[in-house]
């Protein structure tokens, strides 16, 4: 038996990076960035007033104050979104407002309270008019700088940076319309078992539905990467390598089931017929059969296969733990570790055969410690016991008993 370490190390030397594509911003999110990303435009691209008010020259200010306001001649009025159209002279001052640019010639902006003018006032004015100002404002008040955000040039985001709302937001801020990212892997799905039935079919007597192909694919989609379902295949080495050659234009092959020790269980024998395999079993429960190999095509081209159990908890834990991985090395994310905690369990549990166990557990914070307790049963096929679960309890291998109230590690999947 190998550890659940030594068995990612050996996947993971198996996933390289993937190329780069250019994708429209929207669709990039959750992917990486393949290149540094520079701005071509200065953000916010002119001075603009960060207020409504007046702009002027802060030495036509010099000595205002309530008692004794300076008057300035207002020559006109500039809304965002268009342009001022004569420059601010000497005991001049232009009406703006937020977000408009600051016309030539004004220094400063003087907001509406610091002048005579109550803000609510809607009448039409006949420009020029007088407006009283009542505060001293020295130069670059309430002005946001051209580029103070992002001046021209400058590196934005970083190579690797997994694009999240935000980063879609500053692409979009700078007039990207396609982000260079790495490719998002397609993952080809398979199940095998001659009791499957799939959900659009009825359940004959003996059968039971395939769940695999749609927890697995929604895991795909989960890490970012693209699913192809391949149906279910009986345990038959035919059946099964035809559908394997389906899905060898895909970047990873996952099939569930099969990889036992039991007469039916045909996935080794495929691989060991179409390519290379190694057959683990790894000390962890659930999951302890784990097949990992790698087709090769007819024009030589290698497909990574994935061997998870066929117990639906199983598949799934062994998925999180090394498929995850996988895809996310090949996405180039760099953190495919799910946060780990420490926290109190508040159930019993054993581990008589020295193997790792993942408990599933709903954690909860309170008073500023993790609490977790299990969700129901732990059988490897209890697959309601891993939906209610938003967590896993990591009972390492030596460990053969836990108590009520005994700290363990917590992996937090939400
Ligand atoms: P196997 O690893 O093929 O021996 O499968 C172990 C058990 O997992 C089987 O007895 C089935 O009950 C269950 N199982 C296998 N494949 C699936 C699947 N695709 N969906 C739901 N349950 C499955
Ligand atoms: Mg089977």
């Amino acid at each position: 038996m190998i550890s659940v370490e030594e068995a990612l190390e050996k996947i993971l030397s198996y996933f390289r990076e993937l190329e780069t594509e250019e994708k429209p911003i929207l669709e990039s999110l959750g992917q990486v960035l393949a290149q540094d990303i520079h701005s071509t435009i200065d953000v916010p691209p002119a001075d603009n007033s960060a207020m409504d008010g007046y702009a002027v020259r802060a030495a036509d200010t010099k000595g205002a104050s309530a008692t004794s306001p300076k008057v300035l001649d207002v020559i006109g009025e500039v809304a965002a979104g268009s342009l001022a159209d004569q420059p601010v002279g000497p005991g001049k001052a232009v009406r703006i407002m937020t977000g408009a640019p600051v016309p030539p010639g004004a220094d400063t902006v003087v907001p509406f309270e610091d002048t005579d003018e109550t803000a609510s006032s809607e009448e039409k004015r006949a420009f020029p008019f007088r407006v009283g100002i009542m505060k001293e404002t020295p130069e670059d008040c309430n002005i946001r700088r051209a580029g103070e955000d992002v001046p021209r040039g400058a590196r934005v985001l970083e190579k690797g940076t997994e694009i999240r709302p935000s980063h879609v937001g500053v692409l979009a801020s700078l007039g990207y319309r396609t982000a260079p990212v790495m490719r998002r892997p397609r993952v080809a799905v398979l199940a095998t078992g001659n009791e499957l039935a799939d959900i659009s079919e009825p359940l004959k007597s003996g059968q039971l539905y395939n769940s695999n192909t749609y927890s697995i694919s929604a895991q795909v989609i989960d890490c970012g990467a693209v699913p192809r379902a391949l149906g279910i295949a009986r345990d038959q080495v035919s059946d099964l390598t035809e559908k394997v050659r389906k899905g060898l234009d895909t970047d990873l092959l996952i099939t569930s089931g099969g990889v036992s020790r039991g007469d039916y269980d045909m996935v080794k024998d495929v691989l060991v017929q179409q390519g290379e395999i190694t057959f683990w079993t790894v000390r962890m429960k659930p999951g302890k059969p784990l097949a990992f190999g790698v087709f090769k095509t007819a024009s030589g081209r290698r497909v990574p296969h994935l061997g998870l159990p066929g117990n639906p908890v199983s598949a799934m834990i062994t998925f999180e733990l090394f498929a995850r991985p996988a895809i996310f090395k090949m996405m180039g994310k760099k953190n495919w570790s799910r946060p780990i905690v420490k926290g109190v369990l508040e159930d019993s549990l054993s581990n008589r055969d020295g193997r790792r166990v993942y408990a599933r557990v709903y954690v909860e914070r309170r008073d500023g410690k993790y609490i977790a307790r299990l969700t129901g049963p732990q059988g490897s096929g209890i697959l309601t016991s891993m939906a209610q679960a938003n967590g896993l309890a990591i009972i390492s291998e030596e460990v053969t008993q836990v108590r009520p109230g005994d700290q363990v590690p917590l992996m937090l999947l939400d």
